[in-house]
């Protein structure tokens, strides 16, 4: 007997699950080409573990190690089209999780640094990136509240994490001209996705749309 829990998926029905996962993207309005490119690559099914492994292709979150969750795919969608990246950007992603943005975005950039407060997630995201030979993610266990001040600035800031209001420590840490997208809210319930671009003169908020995302918290886990 195999402990896979998963029951066997025949090659038609995959296939015709990611046809229904870009078909669900589009019509939540994902609509750059580039990203939709990218998310028709990246396999979500490698990113989530165990039961919810069933579900990888449809658009929920889903829980992952360490009580957090790989977010929406829609929503990884909109907040990549939403960060207006270009090929020669290095992107800092805030939340590493299960992995899954950070290798969307190592499609579209020349290098992505995410960090995540829990080892476990790094080393098993670490390991799946080497294992796909993604040689342009550098993956660390670190507070992302603090950014990562070695590396900056950056063109452009993911995060992946709810703070009351954008970190002052990445706002200093994006370039003029540079982009960063977040939730930020104070509840569970009430969070809002931002963009915020630095100008020569300071930084233009934009509001996008609601969402829900894990808390951002200070400081390292303790596993
Ligand atoms: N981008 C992920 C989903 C992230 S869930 C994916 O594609 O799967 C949010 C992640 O943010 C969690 O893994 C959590 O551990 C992490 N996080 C929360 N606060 C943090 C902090 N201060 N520094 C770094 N990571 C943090």
């Amino acid at each position: 007997m195999s402990d896979d829990p998963r029951p066997e998926i025949s090659p038609e029905e995959l296939a015709e699950r990611k046809m229904r996962f870009l078909f669900a993207l589009r019509s939540k309005g994902v609509t750059d080409a580039r990203v939709l490119n990218a998310m028709e690559k990246i396999d979500r099914g490698l990113f989530v573990r165990g039961i919810f492994s069933e579900r990888a292709y449809e658009d929920m979150p889903l829980p992952i190690a360490c009580g957090q969750t790989i977010s929406q795919p829609s929503v990884v969608g909109l907040m990549t089209q939403a960060l207006q990246v270009g090929p020669r950007d290095t992107v800092l992603e805030v939340g590493t999780g299960s992995g899954y943005q950070a290798a969307v975005l190592s499609l579209l950039v020349r290098r992505v640094y995410t960090v995540d407060r829990h080892r476990r997630l790094v080393r098993e995201a670490e390991e799946l990136f080497r294992a796909l030979n993604m040689a342009n993610i550098v993956t660390l266990a670190s507070d992302g509240s603090r950014g990562l001040p070695e590396q900056a600035p950056f063109d452009r800031i993911l995060v992946t994490a709810a703070a009351e209001d954008p970190p002052g420590s990445l706002l200093s840490q994006l370039k003029i001209g540079g982009i960063m997208v977040l939730p930020v809210g104070q509840s569970d319930t009430v969070q809002s996705l931002i963009r915020v671009k630095r100008l020569e003169t300071g930084f233009d908020y934009e509001e996008l749309r609601p969402v829900r995302f894990v808390p951002l918290v200070e400081g390292m886990a303790s596993d």
